[in-house]
């Protein structure tokens, strides 16, 4: 019997591993694929997920997880109304594949079983624990006290607890060799409903290029991208000379007033999973503090008699307060900026 099994090793389970394995607690970190594993994303750590690394992991972001330009300057935002809002501020490109992988090591050297190619595939509520049913080289369950399902947008051990519909944005992403005349050490976004559905955003990594868009209807997805590489070849001289790869991935659409899911039972989640999730590139910072919340309510009880749930689901809705009100107010901020996050906007 664990005391805590954590489900997926993005940045909020990684978070939540290590701080209860530094608290004593028996850990379990499960990760369906192998590390170090590919996960869609810009890669941008603005300077609060940098202050956060510091803080839950005590260690400065490794240079290997880097890509050029190591150093990000700020995001630069271009508006249906040809505004341009310029954020300028310290931050950090990196690969998600070698930043969540080094993440992951550092909640294993604190003390947490790492256990990566193992995906959960359920978890059943019983008296005294929770049962997780997982598929590795075999199909086989263990037993926690308590569980932090961190699976992600579309986590499917989250969708079957709740049975409730999600809406997705999807997004895509090309990697191109080629030229253009902007300053790689900007990310892009384009608030514009002619190239896009949500936002569409150029930054460089290493050699490549990187143009996306993101859309609520899939079937738009290359209409979308192609006005959007027309407007870049048109306003920045974008040359693309060879297109390496491609990936689509999903977001959570983000509703008014930003409602959070804090699990079920036994079961708390957290990062996506849960709803958190910043529209200012703040994706990998919301992730960890809420996994750190999680742990940080998880030890408010003793997890060796009956559990004290009612505390545990107050203390993380408490502690997390402070970071739902930040997004709903980010949020408000992005839809005041341009007319395709009118939806947001009620949430004044
Ligand atoms: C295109 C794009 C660009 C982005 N750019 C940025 C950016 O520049 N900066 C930023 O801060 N945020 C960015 N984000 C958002 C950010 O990537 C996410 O918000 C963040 O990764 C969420 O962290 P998480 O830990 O909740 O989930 P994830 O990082 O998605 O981790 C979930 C983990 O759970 C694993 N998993 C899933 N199901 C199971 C299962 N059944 N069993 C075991 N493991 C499982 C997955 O494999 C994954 O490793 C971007 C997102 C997208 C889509």
């Amino acid at each position: 019997m664990y005391d805590v099994i954590i489900i997926g090793a993005g940045p909020a389970g990684c978070t939540a591993a290590r701080e209860l394995a530094c608290s004593g607690y028996e850990v379990l970190l499960v990760e369906k694929f192998k590390l170090p594993r590919n996960k869609s994303c810009s890669g941008v750590l603005i300077k609060k997920s940098m202050d956060l690394v510091r803080q839950y992991f005590g260690e400065e972001v490794p240079e290997y997880t880097m890509c050029r330009p190591a150093d990000n300057r700020g995001m630069i935002f271009t508006t249906d109304r040809g505004q341009e809002y310029r954020f300028e501020q310290e931050g950090l490109n990196i690969w998600r594949s070698s930043f969540d992988c080094w993440l992951a090591t550092k909640a294993a050297e604190a003390g947490a079983e790492l256990r990566d190619e193992t995906a959960a595939l359920s978890c059943d509520e019983q008296e005294d624990c929770i049962l997780v049913n997982f598929k590795g080289a075999s199909l086989y369950s263990e037993k926690a006290r308590i569980a932090i399902v961190c699976d992600g947008v579309a986590g499917s051990v989250r969708r079957k607890l709740i049975h409730a519909p999600q809406n997705y944005i999807t997004t895509y992403q090309t990697f191109n060799k080629g030229s253009i005349d902007l300053d790689h050490h900007y990310f892009y976004a384009y608030l514009q409903p002619r190239l896009s559905e949500y936002d569409a955003w150029f930054n460089v990594k290493d050699d490549y290029l990187i143009f996306g868009v993101s859309v609520r209807d899939a079937s738009k997805l290359e209409h979308y991208y192609s006005e959007f590489i027309g407007y870049m070849e048109k306003h920045h001289n974008a040359k693309i000379e060879k297109r390496e790869k491609a990936e689509k991935w999903l977001m959570p659409h983000i509703m008014p007033g930003c409602p959070i899911n804090y699990g079920k039972g036994k079961v708390l989640f957290a990062g996506e999973a849960a709803g958190f999730l910043n529209p200012m590139g703040e994706g990998i910072s919301a992730a960890m503090e809420s996994g750190f919340f999680a742990s940080k309510a998880i030890e408010k009880i003793d997890l060796s008699g009956d559990l004290d749930l009612e505390t545990v689901y107050s203390a993380y809705q408490d502690n997390t307060c402070a970071l739902r009100d930040y997004m709903k107010r980010q949020w408000n901020f992005v839809a005041g900026m341009a007319g395709t996050f009118d939806h947001m906007r009620s949430e004044a």
